[in-house]
């Protein structure tokens, strides 16, 4: 039975790279029917920040990314907050001490970082500086009991240590190059690796899937796992996430919050696919894929070990590919939170027609109001198109009032026929190309160009484009209807 864990921190905001260490965690569990936990790691009390939590909820929740146990589902191998853990932690650590599996070590900080500085720390691997584990257990109870501060040190054996890595194989560490490392404080809180150990024991986690920045914590977590008797589980260190230069992702291309991605109108599903794409791939050329496509498809063994490159023009591609798929009656859905109404007051079948008019523009459902625009622009830029149409001539001004004229004459009101007839009213006025359509545009939109006519003249209207296409008459010349 698989369990996995995401494992936040309260400090700030979700960002891309953790979300995606939660979406391949989800995919991964989701595929082997397994169970997806939250547990919060807010033993760090200085760096948590009121309201964090709550918000990386929803930003998972968004993203659809259900968990089956966490903090504020409960679940039975909570609490999942691991400051609520602490007693457990602490009692692990002495039950490890009680085996002879760690010792007490009375090295002070001063004294610690004295002999840092001095450069005289000896070869790591060697024990504490004050050679604490081979003080005898008598003296060490006597110091305990005198009030001497202590910490419990796990001892590090001078050997290579193997950790096995379903994205990187087996890989090699020199317990010299760890050090016998603190597990409890002499506080009695425990540290940031021992807590995480203790608590996957206590969870049966079974796959520790997380980022690559986390390798040189699994040495001292798989030393962990065996000297509390339990069996390791499954690493996978996903690659790094780069930004285009190769140097760490700046704010710039994503390493800022996914609310940020939220208020653009990203679709979880597009981001939930990009995010997959990011150091795995389905081991062939496709790169859309819905989210049950890559639950059922989403493998360890594709993950790659190279370091995966963010772009953010994929991403926005991906992005496009999702609304292109929505059913318009979705789409139109999905836009909605995001219409500026106060510039847009379209309901019903307007703004079913004026998102059908623009959506093969989209890449976000936040760029919803800009096309908009292109059909709805302010009253000065269609005033302007105007006087541009005036501005070419009277031949111009003649192609408007025929294709006018034209539409007038309609019995129905829908795209198809109503591209085709500006397009016969065209050669009626022996108009094509630019010469038909850049008239016609200027007096509907303002601009030369826009989405496809048929699908503009049916978001405006009949009303609203006999109306624009009105406005360039030469009515205050006198002579209105001369050129029809
Ligand atoms: N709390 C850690 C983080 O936010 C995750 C630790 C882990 O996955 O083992 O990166």
């Amino acid at each position: 039975m698989v369990r996995t864990r995401f494992a936040p921190s309260p400090t700030g905001q979700l960002h891309l790279g953790n979300l995606r260490v939660a979406v391949f965690n989800h995919l991964f569990t989701r595929h082997h029917g397994g169970t997806f936990v939250i547990r919060v790691e807010d033993t760090d009390r200085e760096r948590n920040v009121p309201g964090a939590l709550e918000a990386i909820l929803e930003d998972l929740a968004w993203a659809g990314l259900h968990w089956d146990e966490g903090p504020d589902r409960g679940g039975p191998f909570g609490p999942y907050l691991q400051s609520q853990r602490e007693e457990r932690h602490r009692e692990a650590a002495l039950e490890l001490l009680r085996a002879g599996k760690v010792y007490r070590c009375f090295c002070s900080d001063a004294f610690l970082s004295a002999v840092r500085e001095e450069g005289e720390g000896g070869a790591p691997g060697t024990g504490c500086p004050g050679a604490c584990q081979q003080l005898d257990p008598a003296e060490s109870e006597r110091r305990v009991g005198d009030g001497d501060a202590a910490t419990l040190r796990f001892p590090v054996p001078a050997e290579r240590i193997r950790v096995e890595d379903a994205v990187r194989g087996e890989v090699g560490f020199h317990g010299h190059d760890i050090g016998d490392f603190v597990i409890l404080r002499a506080d009695g809180r425990s540290t940031y690796n021992f807590a995480v150990v203790v608590d996957d024991i206590d969870m049966e986690i079974t796959h520790v899937i997380r980022g690559a920045g986390h390798l040189s914590n699994t040495p001292k977590q798989a030393l962990l796992f065996d000297a509390l008797g339990a069996r390791r589980p499954v690493f996978a260190h996903l690659p790094m996430v780069l930004g285009d230069n190769r140097k760490k992702l700046s704010k710039r291309e994503g390493a800022a919050g996914v609310a940020e991605l939220r208020a653009h109108g990203y679709p979880p599903d597009a981001v939930v696919n990009y995010l997959s794409l990011l150091g795995w791939s389905p081991g062939d050329d496709r790169e859309v894929l819905s989210r049950e496509e890559l639950e059922s498809e989403l493998s360890l063994e594709r993950v790659g070990a190279s370091d995966a490159v963010f772009d953010l023009e994929k991403l926005r591609w991906i992005s496009a590919q999702h609304l292109a798929r929505l059913s318009l009656d979705a789409l139109v859905a999905a836009v909605e939170p995001f219409l500026d109404r106060t510039k847009f007051p379209l309901e019903g079948q307007d703004l079913r027609r004026g998102v059908e008019a623009i959506r093969t523009r989209l890449h976000t459902l936040g760029e919803v109001n800009e096309h908009l625009e292109l059909l709805f622009p302010e009253a000065s830029a269609l005033a302007a198109g105007v006087e541009e149409v005036r501005g070419e001539g009277l031949e111009a001004m003649r192609v408007v009032a025929g294709v006018r004229e034209a539409l007038a004459r309609l019995p129905t009101w829908e795209a198809e026929p109503l591209a085709q007839t500006v397009r016969d009213a065209g050669k009626a006025l022996g108009a094509r190309g630019p010469a038909l359509f850049h008239p016609v545009r200027l007096a509907l939109c303002g601009a030369r160009s826009g989405p496809d006519l048929g699908l503009v003249l049916a978001a405006l209207g009949r009303d609203r484009t006999l109306e624009r296409l009105g406005a360039s008459r030469l009515t205050d010349l006198g002579l209105d209807g001369v050129w029809v």
